[in-house]
């Protein structure tokens, strides 16, 4: 049984806010006074995406393990992986206005910028939901996503190690911090 250390609705806010937030992009692209081509709105979104891979990668391996503060909050997690812990919402949205939603408006315009943070904020929403599913859903050897509950088993286990990207081990492949399971011995930096 999850022990609520935060709020549950803090918790869960993210699953309820966010496709919302999908919507209003979706929206401000249509409103947006500015003509646009719907293929390259949807490249735009593909680029948000994949660079959410890479911002998953580095907010977990630099800031997750390194900066104080989201450090022990996020040894809480490593120790108790069930507890309901997660990024404050207010936080993420803060993050996502500031760093991705103004700078992507002033580069790419109002609705590619729009694409881009769709994009992102897809990632986010999609890490958030499937770092849930890892820690709560029941999956036995022999279920489709054991395999990727185990990399995240082993991120748990060996912390600093590797195996930081939660949706995709592909950052980890390219940064060499790809763990292997079989030889527990064996450090790769
Ligand atoms: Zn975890
Ligand atoms: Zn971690």
């Amino acid at each position: 049984m999850a022990t609520i250390t935060r709020s549950a609705v803090g918790y869960y806010a993210d699953f309820f806010v966010y496709p919302l937030v999908l919507i209003a992009l979706v929206m401000t692209t249509i409103l947006s006074t500015s003509a646009s081509d719907p293929l390259l709105w949807i490249v735009a979104v593909l680029a948000g995406l994949f660079a959410w891979t890479l911002a998953e990668y580095i907010i977990h391996r630099v800031i997750l393990h390194n900066v104080v503060y989201f450090r022990d909050l996020h040894d809480q997690h490593h120790a108790s992986p069930t507890e309901l812990i997660g990024t404050p919402i207010w936080m993420s949205s803060s993050i996502l206005i500031v760093a991705v939603l103004l700078p992507s408006w002033w580069l790419f315009g109002v609705p590619y910028g729009s694409g881009f943070t769709f994009g992102m904020t897809a990632g986010y929403l999609t890490y958030s939901f499937a770092h849930h599913v890892l820690h709560h859903w029941r999956m036995l050897p022999g279920h489709p996503l054991y395999g990727w509950k185990r990399q995240h088993a082993l991120h748990h286990f060996r912390h600093d190690e590797g195996n930081f990207g939660v949706t995709t081990l592909f950052w980890d492949h390219v940064f060499g911090t790809a763990l292997k399971a079989q030889k527990p011995s064996q450090r790769q930096s």
